[in-house]
């Protein structure tokens, strides 16, 4: 018998889950749409499905602990749900550890402890443990697409604050943004400006080409010259360059990861993004680096086998 934990990514869109050996490996993985619309038991049901197909593939491993990483913000040490984006309906106030618990012993995994964390501080987790930030133990790493977040990682550990949501920056008032309102309601935060959807509508506001759906669109013109879609890239990337050199002063970490579908983009985005970066930053910290992600979309699937693992040793 081989001694795995076993991975959730719960994404708004997808849910991945993985077997993760000691070594942290991932040695078979599978995905299936999240059914966020149709309530809690449902995704709940999904993930219980999937480990189902990882376990019905081997015959030798042998579940010692869970790691969950989801959107929204999470009560690590009870592992509930606070507070979710309208996308997952009922989300909140679900008992995940207890119910993804439960329903392993139901399908014969046996009693298994569960840990459970928000999606972003996953991912910086992952980066920082195996990641672009390996080795480094102060790291901020920054997930920028459909919206923008951050996790904290002080001493090795990812600091989840007194409320559950530190690393929430995609809150940061930001310069340039007025006129673009926010999530949350507020006008003027960085996720207004900063992320895809921030980047589509500061393009609309420009009076942009209405035919251009998203931030993929807005790079395609921008590169065959187009230049209210070039200000509209310039103008969000620069938001969230300087966005990190505010924060880059609280903390001092070792080293910043930008990761995510925007930072994806390229060149054409992370320019004028460093750029703004190091035209804000103080001095001393003028060599900071500034990394891309290396581990892509399975970022949250290594920090939360990587959790669970911490959990095992924890009882062991
Ligand atoms: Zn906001």
């Amino acid at each position: 018998m081989v001694d795995v934990v076993l991975a959730f990514d719960v994404g708004g869109t997808k849910t991945a889950a993985a077997l993760v050996d000691a070594e942290h490996t991932i040695l078979d993985s599978v995905v299936a749409p999240t059914p966020a619309a149709d309530g809690p038991e449902a995704v709940i049901a999904t993930m219980v499905d999937l480990a189902s197909t990882l376990l019905g593939r081997t015959r030798r491993a042998r579940i010692r602990a869970v790691g969950v990483g989801t959107a929204g913000v999470v009560d690590v040490p009870r592992g509930t749900i606070i507070s979710a984006t309208d996308t997952f309906a009922g989300w909140p106030g679900t008992p995940v550890a207890r119910r993804v618990a439960d329903e392993l012993v139901r399908i014969g995994v046996g009693a298994v402890p569960v840990h459970v964390q928000n999606d972003v501080d996953a991912c910086a987790l992952g980066e920082a443990k195996y990641g672009a930030a390996r080795g480094t133990s102060d790291v901020i790493v920054v997930a920028v697409g459909t919206g923008v977040g951050a996790g904290v990682i002080v001493d090795g550990r990812v600091i989840r604050g007194a409320r559950h949501v530190a690393g929430e920056i995609g809150h940061l008032p930001i310069a340039g943004a007025a006129h673009l309102c926010c999530p949350c309601g507020r006008p003027g935060h960085l996720e207004a400006l900063g992320s895809g959807t921030g980047m589509h509508r500061h393009y609309l506001s420009l009076g942009g080409d209405p035919a251009v759906e998203d931030a993929r669109g807005i790079v395609v013109r921008a590169a065959g010259g187009d230049a209210t879609a070039g200000r509209a890239l310039d103008e969000s990337a620069a938001s969230v360059g300087r966005a990190l050199a505010g924060i880059a002063t609280l903390l001092d970490p070792g080293c910043i990861v930008v990761t995510g579908g925007v930072a994806g983009i390229g060149d054409a985005w992370w320019r004028p993004m460093e750029r703004a970066f190091r035209d804000e930053l103080i001095d001393v910290l003028a060599e900071l680096p500034l990394r891309r992600g290396e581990l892509g979309g399975d970022a949250q699937l290594y920090g939360a086998a990587a959790a669970a693992w911490e959990r095992v040793e924890a009882e062991s």
